[in-house]
Formats: structure tokens, C-alpha cells, sequence
């Protein structure tokens, strides 16, 4: 026998040790009643725990008060988070550094996710298609721009332009999360079917972002001229609905975004079915009263 052999002998090889007790609920293999002298029972491995695929609708903000009228499931308590996903393009682009100084990407994208929700949904009317958000940081003109609408797409791409970001570095981490907000919007809201006129599109994602406290310093307040319309977009129209909200009533806007997930604009009907009055005589309204609301915050 080969001396290597030798060493390799039983003798040599300790034997396993003998578990004191059989953990509960496990399969023991035992081919005969009458166990062998050396007999030592096999445990099968515990199995890992299977990923829950869905995790990421769990995790959830509970909001005080609301889903008490169960459907069902555990998504009727909670705010939906769709699968949130960074992508950068070049880390050598030195607007990365500053994003990455500045923002906890997925903090950051979460409460993005729960602003726009808070603002134009309840936790049973919020959209439940949108799977997944990306945001995606590379270098164009421009500030942002969203892919993928409720109707069509549950997959959503943000992207973010790194210009923007560097020529913004003095107030990077507002800016950054206010332009979020806007596009976070886009990827929730509802636009009559595709005939939402743009600038109630843009106005609606400004005002979420106006009212997440996330309005840029250059944003004014200040009382429409006569060359002004509501539905010029961006902050003229988010001031506008603003205001809107205030005379009319909390939820005004929710409403009026939540007339618009399964018709079509219908030059406005909306804004009939939802303040009994049509937006467009509203404006003379919202010139004189628009002046009274500011002076009286100018006050306070
Ligand atoms: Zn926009």
C-alpha cells in the first residue's frame, strides 16, 4: 500500500459529529430500519428564502388614515414604489461628483415617487402600471425629459442632463430634486387619452413641484400680465392651478388629473365637471383675486 494511501486511511479521518438533536421539520433519509454501525443521518440543506419578486411594491409608506377600505392585499394601505434603478453613463463627467455629493439616489427617487403620489393620487386611486422608473444621467442639451406614458409603457426612463446639473452646482441638491419632482410627474400622470394640451402637462408636474417646496429661486410670483395664459406651462400655470387649489378647494388638481385617466380633454370639460366653471373665464377672476392672494402673503 502507498504510503500516501496509508495516510488517507479511516483511521486518520475524524468523523463527522453527530448532530445532539434533528432540527424540526427536516427530511431525514434513512434506507432501513436498522441503521448501519457507522450510521450518521443526512440532513437535507436548509433552502435559502426565494426573493420575493414583488418586494419592491412592498416597500411602502403607510399613510395615517387612508386604505382603511381594504380591496384586499397589503397594497391597499401603501403607496406603490416602482422598482427604482440609477444608470450613469460616464463617471468621468465631473456632474456625476456633484450629483452623487449631493443626492442619495434612491432616497431621492422614493420621494419623488411619494410626492407626486401624495399630491395627485389616494392610495386606492394611484396608478398601479408603472413597473419601474430609471433614472439616467448623461450629457445633453437641455435640462430633462420622460419616456413612457401611463397608457403605453410601465417602464419609465428619466433623463437627466449632466450640463444641467453642473451649470446648477451653486443649489445642485434643490435643483436636482425639483427637476425629479417635475419628471417624476410625467411618469404618473394622466393626460385625456394623449390630448392634454401641453402646457396643462408641464404646469400640472410644475405644480407638484411647487407644492413639494422644490420651486427655483427664479420662480416669481407675480401677477399675470395681459399677454399671460394659465396654460402656458411650467410655473405660470403651476401658480394658476396653485391658485386654483386654494379658491376651490384641496384635491382640485388631483381631481382634475383624475378626470383626465379615462377621457379626452374635450376643449376643457374637465375643469366644468370638476369646479362647475369653465377655465377659461376663470382667468379674470384669477388676475384680480391672483393680486389680493399676493399682497396678502406678502403680509404674512
Ligand atoms: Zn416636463
Amino acid at each position: 500500500m502507498p504510503q500516501w494511501f496509508s495516510k488517507l486511511s479511516k483511521s486518520s479521518i475524524p468523523p463527522p459529529p453527530i448532530p445532539s438533536q434533528r432540527p424540526p421539520q427536516q427530511q431525514v433519509f434513512n434506507s432501513g430500519t436498522q441503521p448501519a454501525p457507522n450510521y450518521r443521518p443526512v440532513y437535507l440543506p436548509h433552502p435559502s428564502a426565494v426573493p420575493d419578486p414583488y418586494a419592491h411594491w412592498r416597500e411602502a409608506e403607510t399613510k395615517a388614515g387612508a386604505g382603511s377600505e381594504a380591496r384586499g392585499g397589503v397594497a391597499d394601505y401603501t403607496w406603490q414604489i416602482p422598482r427604482l434603478s440609477l444608470r450613469i453613463d460616464d463617471l468621468s463627467n465631473p456632474a456625476i461628483d456633484i450629483f452623487l455629493t449631493n443626492i442619495k439616489p434612491q432616497e431621492a427617487m422614493r420621494n419623488a415617487v411619494i410626492s407626486v403620489l401624495e399630491c395627485l393620487y389616494t392610495i386606492q386611486s394611484q396608478p398601479r402600471n408603472v413597473a419601474s422608473v430609471t433614472l439616467i444621467l448623461r450629457d445633453f442639451d437641455g435640462v430633462a425629459h420622460t419616456f413612457g406614458t401611463p397608457a403605453n409603457d410601465a417602464d419609465k426612463e428619466i433623463h437627466f442632463s449632466t450640463r444641467h446639473i453642473k451649470n446648477n452646482e451653486s443649489r445642485a441638491q434643490s435643483e436636482i430634486l425639483g427637476v425629479l419632482v417635475h419628471e417624476m410627474v410625467h411618469c404618473f400622470q394622466y393626460n385625456a387619452k394623449g390630448t392634454c394640451p401641453g402646457g396643462l402637462i408641464e404646469g400640472i408636474a410644475d405644480f407638484v413641484r411647487l407644492r413639494s417646496s422644490l420651486a427655483p429661486p427664479h420662480w416669481k410670483r407675480s401677477p399675470p400680465s395681459d399677454s399671460d395664459r394659465w396654460d402656458a406651462g411650467y410655473e405660470r400655470t403651476a401658480f394658476f392651478l396653485d391658485w386654483i387649489e386654494r379658491v376651490v378647494g384641496p384635491g382640485t388638481i388631483q381631481a382634475i388629473n383624475e378626470g383626465m385617466r379615462r377621457s379626452k380633454y374635450d376643449n376643457g370639460q374637465v375643469w366644468r365637471d370638476v369646479t362647475g366653471h369653465d377655465v377659461e373665464r376663470s382667468i379674470s377672476s384669477f388676475d384680480t383675486r391672483f393680486m389680493t392672494t399676493s399682497r396678502e402673503e406678502e403680509r404674512t
